[in-house]
């Protein structure tokens, strides 16, 4: 897994101010900010605090980047790991992993845990599902040993535990009861004004002819159905683009190029996964 640690890692770390839009998703984090920063209130008050959260929604809409924004306001470690690193393991090494980063984040905690793709080992196990499209016996014994960690994880340790997925619908019933994964935060594709805020934070690191004000709302109102990924990655193709001319800036048409370019590519997949 990687760890991260926003006091000492490189970097400044991902703060809220660098995720565009999102607005109810940041307000129910937040509340695991404040309570890694001081659990003993939430304590004096009785209150059992949610272990964690499921991160629902389309890839490149920002999953990764809040609980990274969530690990760098409290300044507390992050331990990441994609749900595909668990299954590539045979004879029982999915479950050491697990135990493994488990261990980790009770000596670094307070801490995140954050699972990328959750899917890839939280799959329904075989009695809830027909057929093959079930867990295999090592993701079960993987998954099994996921549930355990997260029961075992006393509310003392101040772990949050954060995962993304954009299957919901095939993870085990067992993950998402109370207690486990019972919250769950919708992170969607970007609205217009989203759309134009999150251009508006990557033209920002663009040397463009004018403000990026300048170019963003327009910019939005041509890119329905883009993620946040696509949207940096625009802002990247049009600098690529305007050095390939040897501009010294990047102008409007750079970023109309860079646009066209990418709309079929989106079409493509969002047509795939409709
Ligand atoms: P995946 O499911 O593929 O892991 P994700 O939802 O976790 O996707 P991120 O890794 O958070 O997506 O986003 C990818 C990149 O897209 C970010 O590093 C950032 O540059 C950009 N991005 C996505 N959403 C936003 C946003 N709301 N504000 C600013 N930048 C964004």
């Amino acid at each position: 897994f990687t760890l991260v640690d926003p006091l000492t890692g490189p970097g400044k770390g991902v703060h809220f101010s660098d995720v565009a839009g999102l607005r109810e998703a940041k307000q129910e984090v937040k509340e695991f900010v404040d309570y890694l920063k001081r659990p003993e209130f939430y304590k004096s008050l009785g209150a059992k605090v949610p272990k964690g959260a499921l991160l629902l929604g389309p890839p490149g809409c920002g999953k990764t980047l809040l609980a990274k924004a969530v690990a760098t306001e409290a300044a507390v470690p992050f331990l990441s790991m994609n749900g595909s690193e668990f299954i590539e393991m045979i004879g029982g090494l999915g479950a050491a992993r697990v135990r493994d980063l488990f261990k980790e984040a009770r000596k670094r905690a307070p801490c995140i845990i954050y699972i990328d793709e959750i899917d890839a080992v939280g799959r329904k196990r075989s009695g809830q599902m027909g057929g093959s499209e079930g867990a295999s016996g090592e993701s079960e014994q993987t998954l099994n040993q996921l549930l355990v960690e997260m029961d075992g994880m006393a509310s003392k340790e101040s772990i949050i535990m954060l995962a993304s997925t954009n299957r919901a619908d095939i993870l085990d019933k067992a993950l998402l009861r109370p207690g486990r994964f019972d919250r769950h935060i919708l992170i969607d594709f970007p609205d217009l004004i989203e759309r134009k805020q999150i251009f508006e934070q990557h033209l920002k690191g663009i040397a463009l002819e004018h403000q990026p004000d300048h170019y963003s709302k327009r910019l939005a109102h041509l890119t329905p159905g883009f993620s946040g990924a696509d949207i940096a990655n625009v802002c990247n193709e049009s600098a690529l683009h305007a050095a390939r001319l040897k501009q010294s800036k990047v102008t409007g048409q750079n970023l109309e190029y860079a646009v066209e370019r990418l709309v079929g590519g989106t079409e493509k997949r969002n047509h795939a996964m409709s």
